[in-house]
């Protein structure tokens, strides 16, 4: 079973991949992974990659796809598949990437999209608290402290990061919008979306999951 999975940033993403990969024993991936690895092991692509990246220029779909079909590809054990996160990130690299796997064993299966309010994903980034001192993590909607703005645990005082506010989620928002929705389009046209609702609480989520991935 081969699996991309969509959401915006705040939309629990993270969580539900690490479930998904342990229940269905799956190699779980990053795009950030690929290219690291690529780079790091200086092969062709990477050092194509490496040239455009250091110029602080976008890399070629191209490059990217078959960045992304070699590294599938080379898995030393391919497991159940793949859980693939990041990509595709583009219309262009969707279309690419179906040609470039038609066939194989390596074509998608099924989209996984973490759909979520904007509203409800405010709550959860802006209202998002951290203590610097013992990294505990609090949500002044969700998990607020006891004492305003104080560490239950150790009592430090909490602190909330720079670019988690409205204006700077939206524009994060704005951008994974516009080149997500296609994406998403393109494979809902191909009838292989699960859409998740990514608001409701975490053991529902995993539920549906779960019983969408088993019943496919
Ligand atoms: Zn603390």
């Amino acid at each position: 079973m081969n699996i991309f999975i969509m959401g915006a940033p705040g939309s629990g993403k993270g969580t539900v991949s690490s479930r998904i990969k342990e229940e269905f024993n799956l190699n779980h991936i990053s795009t950030g992974d690929i290219f690291r690895a690529n780079i790091a092991g200086g092969t062709p692509l990477g050092l194509k990659a490496k040239e455009y990246t250091e110029k602080g220029l976008l890399v070629p779909d191209e490059i990217t796809n078959n960045m992304v079909k070699d590294y599938l590809m080379n898995l030393a054990d391919k497991k159940n598949g793949y859980l693939l996160d990041g990509y595709p990130r583009t219309l262009d690299q969707a279309k690419a990437f179906e040609e470039l796997t038609k066939g194989t064993d390596l074509a998608v299966d099924r989209v996984i999209a973490m759909d979520i309010p904007f509203e409800e994903l405010t709550r959860r980034i802006t209202g998002r608290r951290t203590c610097k001192n013992c990294g505990e993590i609090y949500n002044i909607y969700y998990k607020p402290p006891k004492k305003e703005n104080v560490c239950d645990v150790c009592g430090h005082e909490l602190s909330q990061r720079k670019d988690d506010n409205e204006a700077s989620l939206k524009v994060r928002l704005d951008e994974y919008a516009k080149n997500t929705a296609p994406v998403i389009a393109y494979y809902d046209d191909k009838g292989i979306v699960s859409h998740i609702d990514a608001s409701k609480s975490q053991e529902e989520i995993w539920s549906t999951i779960k019983e969408t991935l088993k019943n496919k």
